[in-house]
């Protein structure tokens, strides 16, 4: 079904040239996703990696300051064209564009699927608030997309904002266990496995830092990082 879709001709939605299957045109791929995936970039935080450092997977800024998640994987680069995809999804609420970035962000994680396997892909919380006023959770919606074209299942209890928690009566001791850990809590589920993370736009990473941190508090063995975007 999907090889036939992707056939149909369409639009692409950032210069409205022939695409096909609702994805970006050749050109645009290219310079917003293909370039970026192309360059030598740190593991770690997502930033380019100088020459010199072609062949390490962290850069001398996580060295000095480490991250506790073992990579950061992000789609597309925030230039004009990945903010403008990343716009039209959060605020315009362009939500056909799930697809686009999920299938994206898919392919640019895939080297990094064959060191770390995560047993599921758990969305970052959206806050109450956020969500009322979005209408949509835009992690949400991307790593459904993304489960889908990786065979990894997503689980949306299994990281919550610590505000916003399950009244404590309802929680097994176990859970009552697990450290809050600065917003977020994780569930006693992640313990022993691999998980991985979805957000939509990383840009100091301490979102991404603090939820790897509530997983491994709560026994992740290994977290990674996957985002549509790094600004
Ligand atoms: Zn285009
Ligand atoms: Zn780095």
């Amino acid at each position: 079904m999907r090889i036939l879709f992707d056939r149909i001709p369409s639009v692409c939605p950032l210069c409205q040239l022939a695409a096909r299957g609702g994805h970006l045109c050749r050109g645009c791929e290219h310079q917003w996703f293909e370039q970026r995936q192309q360059r030598a970039l740190c593991r770690s935080c997502g930033e380019d990696l100088p020459a010199l450092w072609a062949t390490a997977c962290q850069c001398a800024r996580c060295r000095v300051q480490p991250r506790k998640f073992a990579a950061l994987v992000c789609a597309l680069d925030y230039g004009v064209g990945g903010q403008a995809l990343v716009q039209m999804y959060k605020t315009q609420r362009q939500l056909a564009l799930a697809a686009l970035l999920g299938a994206l962000m898919a392919r640019a994680v895939r080297p990094v699927l064959r060191q770390y396997r995560p047993c599921a892909w758990v969305p970052v919380p959206a806050s109450q608030a956020r969500l009322m006023r979005n209408g949509f959770s835009p992690a949400q919606q991307l790593a459904r997309v993304v489960a889908g074209h990786t065979a990894i299942a997503w689980r949306l209890d299994w990281l919550r904002l610590a505000s916003e928690g399950a009244p404590q009566k309802r929680l097994s001791r176990h859970e009552r266990e697990v450290a809050v850990i600065d917003r977020f809590v994780a569930h006693s589920a992640v313990r022993n496995r691999c998980i991985g993370v979805i957000d939509d736009v990383v840009t100091t990473g301490s979102t991404a830092d603090a939820t790897a941190g509530a997983l491994k508090a709560a026994g992740a063995t290994e977290v990674i990082v996957l985002a549509c975007a790094r600004a």
